[in-house]
């Protein structure tokens, strides 16, 4: 280790600054401009968007209840889902089932998700955060937490102009590692109980010329695989004919004619925090998009002529830090649907855990599953110790199986709202974050067009329900 001191530039202080535009990110910053708050978007990439963009992570899983008939997650989610079917980017969850190519054949979990085109993500987020005043400052990664008095009071940024001060009120840790409160001592947790293991991380790739009807036929004719080409993988692990990261291929058909993306290659047993364990799954992954290239067209109907569209720009990271809270999710809390008077969102994802260490998962680990409904406190979005932060994303508190649940993008879009909304309130109200009126920020909430549950909301006309 050695020590480093040099000046740095120092930016305009704003009310808010958001950090990562992912899901959460997104939304966070949107809800407090629209809230009146002045705010900064940071993002190290050049788009906004994440996992959904970055990531070509993709569909948006349910944002339905797990029965599939009523909408949970809907606020600026489901108006960003909107825009992007106006473009022709998207078909809104109350029009897909489960079964089908766009949930990619599964069943449980899988009803009501969102297939869309991450190209009309990228421009409809961007818009999204313009027309709502948000400030951007893109190609600029955070690389220290400034914390004075117990209080988050900005951040250090590096980009191509050096390193600057980013000064704000309030922040909101919406990085997916927490890296912002992790670089100002908030304590956190790493891994499942048992061995601290992670989820696998994931590089995601398109194909495309692939023949479609094939595809569903052969699915159609093998209802008893629970992923896509099971049979033929099992196959080609017993033969040694080819070393596969998974039980089967998770393939999910996209808008586009014979285009399907692939959630496939699998890298275990590496930290998305460690700049070494990054390199090298990059590396890993992109060799097993070589690999699953050729088992595709040697061994897949409908793939023999299949060619590679797309890799994401970034390996996706399942799994790193779930900064400590005022509150930790539990998987109980999610399996018996328990009520919280705090509760600022909703869902119904189940608990999808990637084996951290096999070819196993999701959905065969033996975890019960959760409610229909289930909510999430504003509590679990307070660090325990740092003020003038909130959390939000895949890095709120949590246990490992709660987390698995509540990681997917929809609910990261619900909490993304509610941390925005209660930024703006705790900077015009000059109270910390964990002092804000939360039936306030439900209230606001709720008329912002969010659903917090049937206990906290009268009966809505438009509210999207399917039989
Ligand atoms: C392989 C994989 C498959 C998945 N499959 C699905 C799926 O099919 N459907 C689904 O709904 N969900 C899926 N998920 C889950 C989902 O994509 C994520 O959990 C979700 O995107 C979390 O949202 P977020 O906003 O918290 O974080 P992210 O989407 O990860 O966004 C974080 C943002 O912060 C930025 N950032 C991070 N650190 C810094 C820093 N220090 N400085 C500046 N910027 C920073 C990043 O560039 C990024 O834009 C999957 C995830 C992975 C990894």
């Amino acid at each position: 280790m050695r020590k480093y001191t040099r000046s740095i530039t120092l930016e305009e202080a704003t009310d808010v600054v958001v950090v990562g535009s992912g899901p959460a990110g997104l939304a966070a910053a949107i809800a407090a401009a629209r809230s009146g708050a002045t705010v900064r978007l940071v993002e190290q990439y050049g788009f906004l968007g994440g996992n959904l963009t970055g990531g070509l992570v993709g569909p948006c899983m349910t944002s339905f209840s797990l029965d599939g008939k009523v909408q949970l997650i809907r606020g600026i989610f489901d108006e960003f889902v909107r825009r992007m079917e106006s473009l022709g980017g998207a078909v809104h969850p109350s029009q897909t089932v489960s079964g089908s190519p766009y949930s990619g054949f599964m069943t449980f979990g899988h009803e009501a998700v969102t297939p869309f085109d991450p190209e009309v993500a990228k421009r409809v987020s961007m818009e999204m955060a313009l027309e709502a005043g948000v400030e951007l400052l893109l190609h600029s990664m955070v690389v220290d937490t400034v914390v004075e008095d117990g209080a988050v009071t900005g951040i250090v940024v590096a980009h191509k102009g050096g390193m600057s001060y980013v000064p704000a009120a309030v922040t909101i840790d919406a990085s997916g590692d927490g890296d912002v409160a992790a670089r100002g001592g908030a304590s956190f947790q790493y891994g499942r109980d048992s061995d601290g293991g992670v989820q696998p991380m994931t590089l995601f790739f398109r194909i495309r010329d692939v023949d479609d009807e094939a595809v569903s036929r052969y699915q159609a004719e093998h209802p008893e695989e629970r992923f896509p080409f099971e049979s033929i993988v099992e196959r080609a692990h017993d033969s040694g004919t080819y070393s596969l990261p998974r039980r089967g291929v998770q393939l999910f058909k996209t808008l586009e004619p014979g285009v399907w993306r692939v959630n496939t290659t699998r890298v275990t047993g590496v930290d998305g925090t460690n700049v070494h364990d990054l390199t090298m799954a990059e590396v890993v992954a992109r060799q097993q998009v070589v690999q699953l290239m050729e088992f595709f067209h040697h061994e897949l109907p409908g793939m023999e002529n299949c060619r590679l569209l797309d890799t994401a720009g970034t390996i996706g990271v399942r799994e790193t830090r779930r900064i400590d809270g005022e509150y930790a999710i539990t998987l109980e809390d999610l399996t018996e649907g328990r009520p919280f008077e705090d509760v600022i969102a909703v869902a119904g994802y189940p608990v999808d855990i990637h084996s951290p260490t096999s070819i196993n998962g999701p959905f065969d680990d033996g975890v019960p599953p959760t409610a229909n409904v289930y909510e999430i406190p504003y509590r679990a979005l307070v660090p325990a110790q740092l003020d003038g932060l909130i959390m939000a994303g895949r890095c709120i508190s949590g246990s490992h199986e709660a987390l698995a649940a509540i990681r997917v993008m929809p609910p990261a879009f619900a909490i993304g709202e509610a941390a925005g909304i209660a930024a703006a309130r705790a900077v015009a109200d000059r109270r910390a974050p964990r002092h804000i009126d939360v039936t306030d920020l439900q209230e606001r909430l709720l008329r912002s067009g969010a659903y917090l549950g049937e206990r906290m909301s009268t009966p809505d006309p438009l509210i999207t329900t399917r039989s």
